[in-house]
C-alpha cells in the first residue's frame, strides 16, 4: 500500500504529543508527584543495582534511592505509594515484535492457536458462516506442532468446513501458508506450478499441491483485496499495545513496519490509545520513498520513533527454514531456504546506510548470519557511519567466527527469548548439539555483545516472565533442558530485557533502567524473580505496569 508521506507532517504530527508534557515540565514544583516506597527495586542500573524507592514527577524519575532518602523528598503534594515488598523492574522492551500487524490480525482473522485440526476447523467455519460469499477467511498463529493430530492442517481438512470461499492459515512463524482448495484454485496453483526461487510449494507423492506454501510460494497466493482503514490500524495498534503492557511490556520495536503502520502508531499516540513506546523499523519495500521523502531512523519522538531498515536474508527457526551450515536433523538434504542473497542485501543496505539509517537483517542459521555480517562489513568499508549499531534480528545459530565477528562490528543480537519454553518440541529438528549455539544469550554476554530480550509476537509469546525464565533455566515446557551451556542468571536476564534493548534503538539515555532523568517506565511484580524456583517464574503476575508516570495497567 503506497501512502504519501510527508517528513515536515510526520515529524510535525509527533510535535504535537510531546507539547503537553514539555508544558507540564516547565511549571513542574520541586517535591516530587508520585513516591512509589516499599519495594525490592531492579533498577539495571550498574551504579545502583538495587532500591527500595522511587520518585517520579512528569512521567520521570527524580530519584531514586532508600526509603528514608526518597520518602524526604515528599511534598504536601506528594502521592505516595506502598507497594508492599513487591519487585519493581523497569519496563520490559520487546526488541523485535510484530505489533502493529498482530495487532490488526487480533480485530480482523481467526485466532489458529489451538491444540487440534478439529478445534480449527470449527473456528474457521464459525467465521466463514458470518463472512460474505466470496470473502477470504483468514487464520493467524496456527502452530503445526502443536495439534493433537501430529501432522500439519492440509487442503482437504479446511475444504471440509470451508469448500466454497478461499481460506489462508498462516503459521505463527510466518513464512508458511496453508490454503484450501478453493484459494489455490483462485490463484492459479496447481501440480504444474514449478516451485518459485526461494519457496516451496508443498506436494504429495502425486504431485498435488497440499495446501502448505513455504517462504516466497506464499507470494504465489491471490490475496484479498486489503480493506484496511487507517482506523483499524490504530485500533490494532491500541490492542496489541493494552495486551503486551498487561505483561509488563513498555516498549516495542516493530520489526517490519511500513508507512501505514507508522501512521497507525501515530493516530492512537494521537488518541491517547498508545501502551507502550513505539521503535518503528521499515521494510526494505518502503524504504525509497522514505529516503526521498528526508526520513530517518530516529526520527520521531519518545513515543514513536522511526527505527532502522529491515531486511530478510533467510527463513524461520519455528518453520525450520533457516538456511543451515548443517542439515536438518532427519531431512539430510534440506539445509534451509536463502530468501536474499548477499547482492540482493547490499544493494538496498548500501542505500539505507548512505541514508544514515540503521539497518537490522532477520538471519537465523549460521549460514544467514554469515552473509548479512559480509554486507555489514562490506557497506561499513564502503561508506563508514559513525555508531551504526548494525542488528541481526534473531541471531539465532552461532558460531565462534560469528561471535569475533559481531564483536568487532559492534553488531547486536536480537535473538528469540521465549523459544525454548514455547516450541520445545520443535527443537529434535536442530538437535542438541547445535542447541547449545542457539538463542545463545551466555555467548553474547560473555563475547561483550549486546542482546535484547525479544518476542518476534507472533512467532513467540511475548510475556517478558517466560522470556526469563526460558532464557535462565533453557528448559521447555515438557521439562527437557536444550543447551545448559546457554543458561544465564535472572539479573542477567533482566538486564537484557530493558536496558540492552534501549541500546538497540539508541534509546539508552532516556529509558531501559531506574535512575533520575529517565521516563517512568516500570513494573509491579507479585514475586521477587531471584527468590521464586526459577521453573515458576513464567507464573509470576504483573501486579501494574507504568509508561511516562502513567498505570497503563492495574490487576
Ligand atoms: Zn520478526
Amino acid at each position: 500500500m503506497k501512502r504519501n508521506f510527508n517528513r515536515r507532517q510526520f515529524v510535525g504530527t509527533l510535535g504535537m504529543g510531546t507539547m503537553g508534557i514539555m508544558a507540564l515540565n516547565s511549571c513542574s514544583s520541586s517535591s516530587p508527584d508520585t513516591i512509589l516506597h516499599n519495594a525490592n527495586i531492579f533498577t539495571s542500573n550498574p551504579g545502583q543495582a538495587k532500591a527500595q524507592a522511587i520518585a517520579l514527577s512528569n512521567g520521570k524519575i527524580v530519584a531514586v534511592g532508600s526509603n528514608d532518602d526518597i520518602l524526604n523528598l515528599a511534598g504536601s503534594a506528594t502521592q505516595k505509594i506502598n507497594i508492599a515488598g513487591k519487585t519493581i523492574t523497569p519496563g520490559f522492551i520487546d526488541a523485535h515484535s510484530h505489533p502493529a500487524s498482530s495487532g490488526l490480525r487480533h480485530l480482523r482473522s481467526v485466532d489458529c492457536d489451538l491444540r487440534s485440526i478439529k478445534a480449527i476447523q470449527e473456528a474457521i467455519k464459525a467465521k466463514a458462516d458470518n463472512a460474505s460469499p466470496g470473502d477470504w477467511v483468514l487464520g493467524f498463529k496456527y502452530d503445526d506442532t502443536k495439534t493433537i493430530e501430529g501432522r500439519y492442517i492440509t487442503r482437504y481438512d479446511l475444504d471440509e468446513v470451508t469448500p466454497d470461499r478461499p481460506v489462508r492459515i498462516t503459521h505463527r512463524g510466518g513464512h508458511t501458508a496453508y490454503v484450501n482448495s478453493k484459494a489455490l484454485e483462485l490463484s492459479n496453483i496447481t501440480k504444474d506450478t514449478p516451485d518459485p526461487a526461494g519457496g516451496q510449494i508443498v506436494r504429495d507423492e502425486n504431485g498435488e499441491p497440499t495446501g502448505l506454501l513455504k517462504e516466497n510460494a506464499t507470494d504465489l497466493l491471490s490475496n484479498p483485496p486489503n480493506t484496511n482503514t487507517d482506523k483499524d490500524w490504530q485500533d490494532g495498534v491500541k490492542l496489541i499495545t493494552e495486551m503486551m503492557s498487561k505483561s509488563g511490556v513498555t516498549s516495542v520495536t516493530d520489526a517490519y513496519g511500513n508507512a501505514t503502520s507508522l501512521k497507525g502508531y501515530r493516530d492512537a499516540m494521537a488518541a491517547d490509545e498508545l501502551s507502550a513506546r513505539i521503535y518503528c523499523m521499515i521494510g526494505y519495500h518502503g524504504i525509497d520513498e522514505m529516503i526521498a521523502q528526508g526520513v530517518k531512523t530516529g526520527d520521531g519522538n519518545d513515543w514513536v520513533r522511526v527505527g532502522g531498515m529491515k531486511l530478510t536474508c533467510d527463513g524461520s527457526i519455528s518453520e525450520r527454514t533457516a538456511r543451515l551450515s548443517e542439515a536438518y536433523i532427519g531431512r539430510p538434504d534440506d539445509f534451509g531456504i536463502v530468501v536474499m542473497d548477499e547482492e540482493d542485501l547490499y544493494s538496498y543496505a548500501i542505500k539505507a546506510q548512505k541514508a544514515n539509517w540503521q539497518i537490522g537483517i532477520h538471519a537465523n542459521g549460521d549460514v544467514g548470519i554469515t552473509k548479512s555480517l559480509n554486507v555489514f562489513d562490506r557497506i561499513q568499508k564502503e561508506s563508514p557511519r559513525t555508531d551504526p549499531r548494525f542488528r541481526l534480528e534473531h541471531c539465532t545459530v552461532i558460531n565462534d567466527d560469528i561471535l569475533r565477528r559481531m564483536k568487532a562490528m559492534n553488531v547486536i543480537a536480537n535473538p528469540f527469548s521465549t523459544y525454548v519454553y514455547w516450541h520445545g518440541e520443535k527443537m529434535v529438528n536442530y538437535g542438541e548439539k547445535r542447541l547449545e549455539s542457539m538463542f545463545a544469550v551466555r555467548s553474547f554476554i560473555d563475547n561483550g555483545i549486546t542482546v535484547t530480550q525479544t518476542s518476534d509476537y507472533p512467532p513467540g509469546p511475548y510475556e517478558p516472565m517466560m522470556a526469563l525464565q526460558s532464557s535462565v533455566t533453557r528448559t521447555d515446557m515438557s521439562g527437557k533442558v536444550w543447551g545448559a551451556n546457554q543458561k544465564v542468571t535472572v539479573e542477567e536476564a533482566l538486564k537484557v530485557g530493558t536496558i540492552n534493548g534501549a541500546y538497540a534503538s539508541y534509546e539508552e539515555d532516556i529509558k531501559g533502567s531506574l535512575e533520575a532523568g529517565k521516563y517512568a517506565d516500570l513494573v509491579v511484580l507479585d514475586e521477587d524473580p531471584t527468590q521464586v524456583d526459577p521453573n515458576t517464574i513464567v507464573d509470576i503476575k504483573i501486579e501494574r505496569t507504568m509508561v511516562n508516570g502513567r498505570w497503563v495497567y492495574e490487576s
